[in-house]
């Protein structure tokens, strides 16, 4: 059991003891604040060309380690290792890219008379990054890198069931000769050292990605100090499936995109939208699909989905499916293990808790529809605007609703959501602010702007 003072990991396909980890008390995050303030001031007074080979140099360790974070990833969070796999690299290439932002990092020259007035993107000081479990290698590295780039200071506080990868991930850096104390890394409770993160004077921003019940507060709290703050947080996205679509391509594309990272994915596209001129036929398409998932050993290269992260979790998304519901059911394993079949439920009310809710398990519902307008209404009836797939032949539909739909990002005819070269986050109460993309790095400084008078 995690205590006050440590947390223990375990791994979620056997339910094992990982490790156990010191866990930071608010003082711990007091003391690393005053580290990473001196440590910041150090850092930005370096050369931008310093600072862009120092990234690049942690990328290129990063990616001499992509198997071995991978196979703690495996072992921290139960992610498929092809997975894993991609989760390290993804890491390796968002320092390649904020390192290729450093010496980009321009301010604007404007014209005004009686001088030259300039812009500077200057740093903010010391970041906090708040990680959750789901994907902690990609989400912390969406934070950290473009932030250090932009010559900040980073405190990473980690999810407390995946504290792992994060630790290694500062031992690298320092390996690539990062100064110490530059990107620190503070596993602990969320109420207790994430939230002293949040209410430090000492820290200018907090990237928090979560659930949006503790993104709430965090705004809340972060507001008392106007601190900058980023949220990601939860979503319901829809993924619609109209009539002149290429129906065996979306029913063979569908089971992925709520199941990969067994549903524990923001982006997850758990309300299946599906025209009801095709709504038995998708479904016949859809049945095969969804039974021959492989579930088992995340480790094992076959394997498509592995466990859910934690007891609790599996906990709740039983909560979300009655005995008597209707529907589509995959297998999974028995015996020890987070386990929880793939699940699509149909004849679903649109309002069921399991129809509105975040469920953050292999659970969608499907739900029919009559015509455009009725997919766009059925699409924006929920708080959340995170994500969101269509699949049509029809171009003109697929622009209308792309834009029609309130959500940070769309995809047609294809389920992918996330580049660290284009811009991601949510509508809604999915979040607040944009990472990755162009300009990732922007949203770690602040602008200043400086006359100077040429008439002195
Ligand atoms: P969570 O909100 O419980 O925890 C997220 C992080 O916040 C953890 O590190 C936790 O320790 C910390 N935390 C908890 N209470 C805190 C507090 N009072 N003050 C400061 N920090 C606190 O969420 P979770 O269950 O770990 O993650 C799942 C959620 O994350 C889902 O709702 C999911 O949609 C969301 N998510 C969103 C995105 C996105 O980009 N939009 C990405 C991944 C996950």
């Amino acid at each position: 059991m995690s205590s006050e003072h440590e947390l223990q990991v375990l791994n979620p396909a056997t339910e094992e003891v990982v490790a156990t980890v010191p866990a930071a008390s608010p003082q711990d995050v007091d003391a690393a604040v005053v580290r990473a303030t001196k440590a910041q001031a150090d850092w930005a007074a370096r050369a931008p060309g310093d600072r862009a080979r120092l990234l690049r140099r942690f990328a290129t360790v990063v990616d001499d380690h992509v198997e071995e974070l991978a196979l703690l990833e495996v072992r921290e969070a139960g992610h498929v290792i092809g997975n894993a796999r991609w989760e390290a690299g993804n890491v390796r290439d968002l320092l390649d890219f904020a390192a290729g932002g450093v010496e980009r990092l321009s301010g604007r020259q404007i014209p005004v008379a009686g001088g030259i007035d300039v812009t500077f993107l200057e740093p903010l000081g010391v970041v906090g990054i708040i990680a959750p479990w789901n994907f902690p290698m990609p989400i912390a590295a969406w934070g950290t890198a473009p932030a250090l780039a932009a010559g900040n200071a980073v405190i990473l506080k980690p999810a407390e069931t995946t504290p792992l990868t994060a630790l290694r991930l500062a031992e690298l850096a320092l390996e690539a000769g990062l100064p110490e104390h530059l990107f620190q890394v503070l596993p602990g409770a969320g109420p207790v050292a994430g939230n002293a993160l949040v209410e430090h004077p000492g820290v200018a921003k907090v990237v928090f990605t979560g659930s949006t019940a503790v993104g709430k507060q965090v705004l809340a709290k972060g507001s008392a100090l106007l601190k900058r703050v980023t949220l990601e947080l939860g979503g319901k996205s829809p993924n619609i499936v109209f009539a002149d679509a290429d129906l065996e391509a979306a029913a063979a594309a569908a089971p992925m995109s709520f199941l990969d990272n067994s549903g524990q994915d923001c982006c997850a596209r758990t309300r299946i939208l599906v025209q009801r001129s095709v709504h038995d036929r998708f479904l016949e398409l859809l049945a095969p699909a969804i039974e021959s998932v492989v579930v088992g050993d995340p480790a094992d290269e076959k394997t498509a989905m592995g466990p859910l992260i934690s007891k609790v979790q599996l906990e709740r998304v039983r909560s979300y499916v009655a005995a008597d519901a209707q529907g589509i059911s995959g297998a999974a394993p028995e015996g020890p293990g987070f386990w929880f079949p793939p699940t699509v439920l149909t004849d679903v009310d649109p309002h069921a808790r399991v129809a509105v809710e975040e469920v953050f398990g292999p659970v969608a519902v499907v739900l029919p529809f009559e015509d455009e307008a009725d997919a766009v209404r059925l699409a924006n009836d929920t708080p959340y605007g995170l994500a969101g797939s269509l699949w049509t032949r029809d171009v003109g539909r697929a622009l209308r609703v792309s834009r029609a739909v309130r959500a940070g990002n769309l995809s047609v005819n294809s389920h992918s959501s996330v580049r660290y070269w284009t811009p991601f986050g949510g509508f809604k109460q999915s979040g607040l602010g944009r990472e990755l993309g162009p300009e990732a790095l922007a949203a770690f400084t602040e602008t200043k702007n400086v006359f100077i008078s040429t008439e002195a």
